[in-house]
């Protein structure tokens, strides 16, 4: 009978409509090609950290459209309590918790153990913590009992004593410390700065404690409306930092722009062409590493201060569970985390001190 069908209608039908086969067979690869992809998707299950991230978790379904990477650099802001009151700030005081220091130890060592290499300690104030000590303690941790390829601090300078160096100076790579203005005046107008202690004469003393006890020094810059037209060309020549991270105003729900937000960073703003200005007039300065707002976001793992990665994709900190109770696998599938713009903006460097050379 079938035999009949094809002779009798199909014969015909193609004789007749010969010129539409090429339509027809595209659509049935592209069929097929569809139905074998599905199928394969559905059958590969991740085996390990550096698959898909895609089981469910209560409440918030992971993000399907990034491959989950190794936690490489991770950034952990263990506290959000600061003794300046800068008026872009995205990490505000919205709690003054801080975890127990061997509860911190046990999550940096899951980190170490699921790929970590380079931990930076931020706040907040990290130095605000125990005069320093929760943070020294925590270095000497990372450097001696873990021995982990980096260790680093960001921090305002203006708790920072010559002791701290002493105790824990060796053990550190890198201390960045926050400077937008090379102007009291304006750093006092952003806030950057304690009472009427001079933000400028922390920043030069921390440098030199930097040489002394062999730290390497780096300056980080918000380029905001109060300082997008300076020019800081000679003053970060003389600090002779060994990188000069310069990033754009951002704003982040929550944080400083929204209702339930402790700063309101809109005034703050720059376009990109404001921005690309600044750039422009200090292209000469070659530690110089600029970061706008798009390579800024979603390229950092951030960790707060329960230890719960910070997603920001959706322009504010969505936190996932802690990693001291899911693990570092299942809380890493909520970060947010873009590894392409991690590594597209220079976020693996050289970033050990024994490694920098550095003519102390
Ligand atoms: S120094 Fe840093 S943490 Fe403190 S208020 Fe300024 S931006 Fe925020």
């Amino acid at each position: 009978m079938f035999d009949d069908l094809w002779a009798y209608m199909y014969l015909p039908l193609m004789y007749k409509y010969w010129y539409c086969m090429p339509i027809f067979l595209g659509l049935v690869s592209a069929l097929y090609m569809y139905i074998q992809r599905r199928w394969q998707s559905h059958i590969s299950q991740p085996t390990d950290r550096a698959r898909v991230g895609n089981s469910a978790s209560p409440g918030k379904a992971p993000r399907k459209d990034r491959v989950q990477a190794l936690p490489l650099s991770v950034n952990y802001h263990f506290t959000r309590q600061c003794n300046y009151s800068c008026g872009f700030c995205f990490h505000t005081a919205k709690t003054s918790f801080v975890l127990p220091i061997e509860d911190a130890k046990t999550g940096i060592r899951m980190l170490k153990d699921a790929g970590m290499q380079k931990i930076n300690f931020s706040g907040g104030e990290p130095f605000i913590v125990q005069r320093g000590k929760f943070v020294g303690e925590l270095v000497r941790f990372c450097k001696v009992d873990l021995q982990l390829p980096s260790v680093t601090i960001v921090s305002n300078g203006s708790l920072i004593d010559e002791k701290w160096f002493k105790n824990y100076g060796e053990h550190l790579d890198i201390l960045a410390i926050s400077c937008d203005s090379f102007n009291p005046e304006v750093n006092e107008r952003i806030g950057r700065q304690q009472g009427q202690k001079n933000h400028l004469d922390s920043l030069q003393r921390v440098r030199d404690l930097c040489s002394t006890y062999k730290v390497a020094f780096k300056i980080n810059s918000v380029i905001n409306t109060h300082n997008k037209d300076e020019d800081m060309v000679d003053y970060i020549t003389n600090l002779n930092p060994v990188r000069w991270k310069v990033f754009q105003c951002l704003l982040i729900g929550g944080e400083n722009c929204g209702e339930d937000a402790l700063r309101h960073a809109e005034s703050y703003v720059i376009s990109e062409e404001d921005f690309q200005a600044f750039l422009d007039r200090h292209k000469d300065v070659k530690c110089l590493v600029p970061e706008s707002n798009d390579k800024m976001q979603n390229s950092y793992l951030i960790l707060d201060e329960y230890m719960r990665f910070l997603d920001c994709t959706k322009g504010s900190k969505d936190p996932s569970k802690s990693i001291l109770d899911v693990g570092v696998t299942e809380a890493l599938k909520f970060s947010g985390f873009d590894e392409q713009m991690f590594l597209k903006r220079g976020g693996k460097y050289k970033w050990s001190k024994a490694d920098m050379k550095l003519d102390w």
